[in-house]
Formats: structure tokens, C-alpha cells, sequence
């Protein structure tokens, strides 16, 4: 049952008078429950339990929180009927999608479980002492990760589950050692509820510290902004909007002692189309790209918002294409009603452009908060030129740019702002595929395609979601697998410290039988290696 209150650790509370709804887009109507913005006080409260929760939850072995891990993934099955409804009803996507997703959260959940267990990510690194070194002598050091405290998670409007409330930054969070307080997002606070609820469960029956989590409601940025500003909370994970990231960051960065923000915000990852590979497979690329651009209505921060290749006979027949399929694809319902205005304002400013041509005519009579799927062009310079296109428009829209030549691409390219992915769509053996081009996108980016979409992340270890700013606020991370768990985790060094004080990762004798690196040898042996 969902009440709308909030979690302060494993109470229900709700002591303000400020309430909101959440709406369902396909309806279009709001739904029934009202939720409880979160009070100054519940904000005290919530921070100051994860503060004490984290002196016993970072003690709390690996085994434990990988059981924990696991448990919360068993929650969430359990609820998974209830979770769909809930879901669709606050999102307008689809029954598929809900599973799929929640499929991928219970995945994401489970491989952080294993990573407690089998990982090596804690990087213990074990510098024994030379005592007769001159002319002084080298002491005994021991490093290790440790978790950085109590982390701040905004939950991201787009994914209601793998990225929010049991997502990506919440599990590698407490992987890390860290208690979470969640700024659920307003447009699925019922989702957020029934998840949170599942993670309460978890965390009771598998006895974790109360405080290791709490679940706070809010429909407007004043409780994020006490969140972000609370001395207890360390770090903050986000996703969303660029200036909601920025907002955020800089307000961390102005605190007495600021704290990092790992912020994913906005993208519009170029795609960069070669002629060889348009020549053989143009049709193809278009119905692939239709497809890209207009899946989950567009609302992924990988989605393919600028299309880049030469003005030649072949991409004009791409771009009829790309036009005739998008068309031919009924367009589906956005999040929100929010996001359905922001699209249609960031179209309309595309339409008043006058450097820019708008390729997709087709007009059809639609329902409430569903889009109009919209191709447009403009020419490279005019590209460059025009920092406003460069802005993403969070929906099933991408604008083509047309060069006259590589060099042409390559100013492009180098006028681009940091992204998450680019892909690149061409032969191994075309001549316009210079390596300079290679080398200027990669500057750029994250993660480099060759002859894919970028929509679609692969949750795995070697997977970069992130990258320079603005697309991350931090391009030494990725969000997503489980080394994004190095955002939580902060480098501390025992110097000559005696065995019995030490943590058990750093002993001689290796009670926990991990991996560790032993004056530059990577070993699991224990004592035997310091007897020499
Ligand atoms: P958002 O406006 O950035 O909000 C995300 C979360 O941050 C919400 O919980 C919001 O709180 C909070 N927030 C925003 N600004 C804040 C501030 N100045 N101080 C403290 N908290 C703040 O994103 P959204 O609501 O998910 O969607 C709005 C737009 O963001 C979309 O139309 C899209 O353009 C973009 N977006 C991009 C991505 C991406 O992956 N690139 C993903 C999602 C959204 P409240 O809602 O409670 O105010």
C-alpha cells in the first residue's frame, strides 16, 4: 500500500502540511495519493540517522551487505505486480518497459551483491617497510578504498527504477559502505514509495543499521537544496537536466565543506555517418536511426540528438529516409506533461530558427503529452556558429548537420561540448575516417560506437557512462556497472600501523582471502609473503 509519507529510516512520516500528486500522462489526469513534501525537521532527522547508521554500516562486512544487496532484489520481486501498476500509471510507458527495467535494477542490485563478495574494489595496496634503507628509512604502508560517508541521491525522472530509488547510484552506494538518503523524484513518488518500501524490508530483515536508508518526497527543489547543504550528507549522486546538475553542484561546492557531485546531465551524442557506409547500407541506417531516435519517446540521455555526415547526393537520400521512417512510427506518451512542454518549447525554438531547416512535415492529430517526431537540418557552419543547437531537446527529435568536407567535421566536432556516447557509422577502410577525427571525438566523449546506436547501455564492468563536461560533472566515473562504486569510496593510508589495529583487509594474514597488491606482486597469500 502506498501512503505517501516519507522514510526516515524505517518509520513512516509525514509532518508537513505540503502535499502533491503525481500525474498519469496517458490519462492525463492526476492519480489519487497525495505524497508529503519532506519537513525541515524529517530532513534533520534523515541525515542525522544516516550519520549514525554509517559508524555501524561501514563496519558491516562484505558478506553482510552483499546479503543485504541480495535482499532487497528478493523484495522487489515480490512487489513486482504491484510495482508495474504503480509505475505505468506515473510514467506513461508500458508494461514491457516497467519489467524490463525493473529486470535491469534487480540485475544491477545483484552483480554489486557479487562484486562484495568475488571484487577486488577495494584495491588494497600493501607497501612493506625497509628499515635499513638510506638514508632514511621507508615505512610500512597499507592502502585502501573506505566508504566516503552518508550519500544524497536524486532520482532520475526518466528511469523510475534503474536509475532512482533502487538504481545505479543507490545499490553501488551501499555496496560502497555508504547509507542513502534518497530525494525521491516527484513524477513517480509512488513508485519511489513501494521501492523504498522494499529496501526498508531488506535492510530490517537482514539487520542493517536503521538510517541505512530514507526515502524523502518532494515537489520542488527546497528539500534537495537543505539535502545537498546538510554537514551529514558527503556526496550527492544525480540525473536530469543540465541546470538542475549545475544547480546542485555548485551549491555543494559553496558549502563549508563541499562534497562531490557526480551529475549525468544532458547529451545530444553525434553520430558521425560516413560515405562508404551510407553507399551500402543507407535504408538500413535509417530505419535503425528512426528506431533510436524515437525509442522511450526519445527520453534517454543516449538518445542520437545530432546526426553529423557530408552534404553529398547519398545522404540526402539518408535523410528522405530517415524522414519517411520516423513518420511512418506513432509517436507514444512522454513522462510528464513537464517534459512533453519542455520538448515542445525546445522544437518550437528550433522552428523560429532561421539557419535551420525542419525536414518532418507530417501532421497528425495527437493525444495529450505525446510528440511530434521531428528531423531538422542545418549547415555546419551555421552549427558552429549557433551554440543554442547545441542544447539537447530531451525527445524524439535530432538535427542533421551538413559539412562540405573532413575538415569541415572536424571544426564541428571540436565545437562540441562534452557528451556520453558518439558513434561513428562507417567502413574500417573509409577514406573520410581519419584518425584525427577519431582523436578529436574521443576528447569529447565517454564511450565511442562503431556502427551502432548509442541508446542502449550495457550494464558491465568495462561500460563508461559519463564523460567531460556537461554530459558528467566528473569524467573520471561512469554511472553505470560496477565500478561506478569508486564515486563512494575515498583512499586512506596506514602508516606503520600494528597488525591488531589494522583493518582486516590490510593485515598480514589476509582473513578475508582478497586480492591485494603486495610491493607490486598481485596475490591473495597471506602471512607466508611477510615471513621473507
Ligand atoms: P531536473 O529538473 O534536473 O530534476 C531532477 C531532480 O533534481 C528533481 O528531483 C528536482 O527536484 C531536482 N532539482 C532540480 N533542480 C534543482 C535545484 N536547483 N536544486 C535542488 N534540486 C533540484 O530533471 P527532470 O525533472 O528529471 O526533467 C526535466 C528535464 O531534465 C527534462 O525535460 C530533460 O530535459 C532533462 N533530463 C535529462 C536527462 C538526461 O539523462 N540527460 C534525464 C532526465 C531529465 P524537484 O523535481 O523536486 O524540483
Amino acid at each position: 500500500m502506498i501512503t505517501g509519507k516519507n522514510y526516515i529510516g524505517g518509520e513512516l512520516s509525514s509532518n508537513s502540511f505540503v502535499s502533491f500528486k503525481t500525474f498519469n500522462p496517458l490519462l492525463n489526469i492526476e492519480n489519487n495519493i497525495s505524497f508529503y513534501e519532506a519537513s525541515d525537521n524529517e530532513i534533520e532527522k534523515s541525515t542525522k540517522l544516516a550519520n549514525e547508521a554509517f559508524k555501524i554500516f561501514k563496519q558491516v562486512s562484505s558478506l553482510e551487505r552483499s546479503k543485504f544487496l541480495n535482499q532487497i532484489s528478493d523484495e522487489l520481486e515480490l512487489i513486482k505486480n504491484d510495482i508495474v501498476n504503480v509505475y505505468c500509471s506515473e510514467t506513461g510507458l508500458s508494461e514491457d518497459r516497467c519489467k524490463a527495467e525493473l529486470n535491469r535494477t534487480v540485475n544491477q542490485l545483484k552483480s554489486f551483491a557479487k562484486l562484495l563478495i568475488e571484487g577486488n574494489f577495494q584495491e588494497v595496496s600493501i607497501d612493506t617497510s625497509i628499515p635499513e634503507r638510506k638514508p632514511i628509512p621507508k615505512p610500512d604502508l597499507r592502502k585502501m578504498l573506505m566508504p566516503i560517508g552518508p550519500v544524497l541521491v536524486f532520482g532520475a525522472s526518466n528511469f523510475p527504477l534503474a536509475y532512482s530509488t533502487a538504481g545505479g547510484d543507490t545499490a553501488s552506494a551501499l555496496a560502497a559502505g555508504c547509507p542513502v538518503i534518497l530525494k525521491s523524484h516527484p513524477m513517480h513518488a509512488g513508485t519511489g514509495e513501494l521501492v523504498a518500501t522494499a529496501i526498508i524490508r531488506a535492510a530490517k530483515k537482514t539487520k542493517m543499521p536503521n538510517g541505512v536508508f530514507s526515502n524523502l518526497n518532494s515537489k520542488g527543489i527546497e528539500v534537495g537544496e537543505k539535502l545537498v547543504n546538510s554537514h551529514y550528507v558527503k556526496a550527492v549522486g544525480f540525473t536530469g537536466s543540465l541546470s538542475g546538475g549545475r544547480a546542485i553542484y555548485n551549491l555543494a561546492s559553496k558549502r563549508d565543506t563541499p562534497i562531490p557531485v557526480f551529475a549525468e546531465m544532458g547529451s545530444v551524442n553525434p553520430v558521425l555517418i560516413f560515405p562508404k557506409k551510407l553507399k551500402n547500407e543507407y535504408s538500413e541506417l535509417a530505419a535503425k536511426y528512426a528506431k533510436s531516435i524515437t525509442i522511450g519517446s526519445g527520453q534517454f540521455c543516449t538518445n542520437p540528438g545530432i546526426i553529423i555526415s557530408f552534404d553529398t547526393e547519398i545522404f540526402n537520400l539518408f535523410k528522405n529516409k530517415l524522414v519517411e521512417e520516423i513518420e511512418k512510427i506513432s509517436p507514444s506518451c512522454m513522462l510528464h506533461p513537464n517534459i512533453h512542454k519542455s520538448y515542445n518549447d525546445g522544437v518550437e525554438n528550433i522552428k523560429k530558427n532561421k539557419s535551420v531547416s525542419v525536414l518532418t512535415k507530417k501532421q497528425i492529430e495527437l493525444d495529450d503529452n505525446f510528440p511530434n517526431h521531428v528531423i531538422s537540418s542545418v549547415t555546419a557552419n551555421k552549427f558552429i556558429e549557433d551554440k543554442s543547437l547545441q542544447q539537447e531537446i530531451f525527445g524524439p527529435c535530432s538535427l542533421l548537420v551538413l559539412c562540405k568536407d573532413q575538415h569541415e567535421m572536424l571544426n564541428v566536432i571540436k565545437s562540441m561540448e562534452g557528451q556520453l556516447t558518439g558513434t561513428l557509422l562507417a567502413e574500417e577502410n573509409d577514406d573520410y575516417l581519419t584518425q584525427e577525427i577519431i582523436n578529436a571525438l574521443e576528447l569529447k566523449v565517454g564511450r565511442i560506437i562503431f556502427n551502432g546506436v548509442p541508446t542502449g547501455v550495457e550494464v558491465c564492468p568495462s561500460m563508461t557512462h559519463g564523460g567531460p563536461y556537461p554530459a558528467s560533472t566528473d569524467s573520471r566515473f561512469s554511472a553505470v556497472g560496477i565500478n561506478s562504486i569508486k564515486r563512494w569510496l575515498r583512499p586512506v593510508s596506514f602508516q606503520d600501523f600494528p597488525q591488531n589495529l589494522l583493518p582486516s583487509e590490510l593485515k598480514n594474514n589476509n582473513p578475508l582471502n582478497i586480492e591485494r597488491n603486495i610491493n607490486g606482486i598481485t596475490t591473495r597469500e597471506g602471512d607466508s609473503l611477510f615471513k621473507i
